[in-house]
């Protein structure tokens, strides 16, 4: 559900934003203006930021695009200067009053302050939280109440809550602590198959995984109790209280999606490096990748985070070289070249044929690498 048109006074989930649709967005000259500003404890920067880049960007654009970048602004100013709804940590916009494209996005988690005008919408800061913050599932539960919950860009929504009460519908006068037991295990085993059933809800949305979290043995009992596909997608076990808050609860959730996350970065990596050992499809540094995204051959591209590599681009005809400043025309078409971030032209191009990309924290292979690399398709 994107922001169209329509109020711009809601938070926008990181996950309901389609970045491939905005990655074929772009233009022959720098008309696309993309903005990220933190809100709430650093958001007194941002007035003095904006105007500062204005400034820089206005004094190293020709009179034409200068002005199509005024009216940019205009289109804008009023969104990044308006107050913040509860829970908004982030602002992010995508303009150009040249092609009308707008797009604003009050966002739950905090993106670095960024401003750049260039031919296309710059979506590798967006591209980055979405990886990181993805859906979660996460189930409280002991052995007679479960909360089953979803976070979605560090948002925590209650979807399900089941109870028990054992003491008033099974212990009746006159039962053998015997009977009582038996009667007690099978309520709580009827208890923990309705929470799996609950359950059952996730399975069409796109999930990182569950999380399953609570005091002793309920836990382990739900997991055996979910089909393979669902016990599949438990990421962590947590041990917790009952009444843990939901604060708490949302940094236990985060702390096992990282872990995983990293976890996920890891096999990528060491799947990338097999296919290197075995001679199996895989390219790594800006030439070989980029040829390899332009056949729309890649897989998975791998990018390692902070890695850039300024280079340039004709729009024109699409020719792009890393290292390298611009020259005055493209030698291929006689286009205009244009400065650009290969990582971050690479992952709009992997976006448009339909690959993933994984962005990798720490990895001294990647590294070594150049930070960028591609498992093929073929
Ligand atoms: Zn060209």
């Amino acid at each position: 559900m994107e922001g169209k048109g329509k109020s711009d006074r809601h938070l926008t989930l990181l996950s309901d934003i389609d970045l491939a649709e905005l990655s074929s967005v772009r233009d022959e000259n720098d008309v696309f203006l993309s903005v990220y500003l933190p809100i709430g404890r650093k958001s007194d920067l941002n007035a003095s930021y904006i105007a500062s880049r204005s400034r820089d960007i206005s004094k190293a654009l020709g009179k034409d695009l200068s002005a199509v970048f005024g009216d940019t602004m205009e289109m804008v100013g009023e969104f990044l200067d308006g107050r913040p709804v509860p829970g908004e940590r982030g602002r992010v916009v995508f303009a150009s009053s040249r092609t009308g494209l707008l797009r604003k996005y009050r966002i739950s988690v905090e993106p670095e302050t960024r401003m750049v005008l260039d031919t296309s919408p710059f979506l590798l800061p967006l591209a980055m939280l979405q990886d990181e913050y993805e859906d979660l599932c996460l189930v409280l539960l002991d052995s007679r109440q479960a909360r089953v919950m979803t976070v979605r860009s560090n948002i925590l929504e209650d979807r399900e809550r089941t109870k028990i009460d054992l003491m008033n519908k099974h212990k009746k006068g006159g039962w053998s602590q015997k009977r009582f037991n038996r009667l007690r295990r099978g309520a709580i085993h009827a208890f923990i198959r309705e929470v799996a059933s609950d359950l059952e809800c996730i399975r069409q949305e796109r999930m990182r995984g569950i999380i399953i979290a609570g005091p002793g043995e309920a836990k382990k009992m739900l997991a055996e109790e979910l089909p393979k596909d669902l016990k599949d997608m438990v990421i962590g076990m947590v041990d917790t209280d009952i009444e843990t808050p939901e604060g708490k609860l949302l940094s236990l959730a985060e702390e096992v999606a990282s872990i995983d996350e990293r976890e996920g970065e890891m096999r990528c990596v060491d799947e990338l490096r097999a296919a290197i050992m075995k001679g199996e499809p895989a390219s790594y540094g800006p030439g070989e990748v980029h040829t390899a995204l332009t056949e729309a051959r890649v897989r998975t591209l791998i990018i390692l985070k902070g890695t850039s590599i300024p280079g340039w681009k004709c729009e024109r005809c699409g020719r792009m070289v890393p290292g390298e400043a611009p020259p005055p025309e493209c030698p291929a078409c006689g286009g205009a070249p244009s400065v650009v971030d290969i990582v971050e032209e690479f992952f709009e191009m992997a976006e448009t044929i339909g690959a993933f990309t994984e962005f990798v924290e720490d990895s001294p292979f990647l590294e070594s690498l150049g930070g960028i690399a591609a498992i093929l398709r073929y």
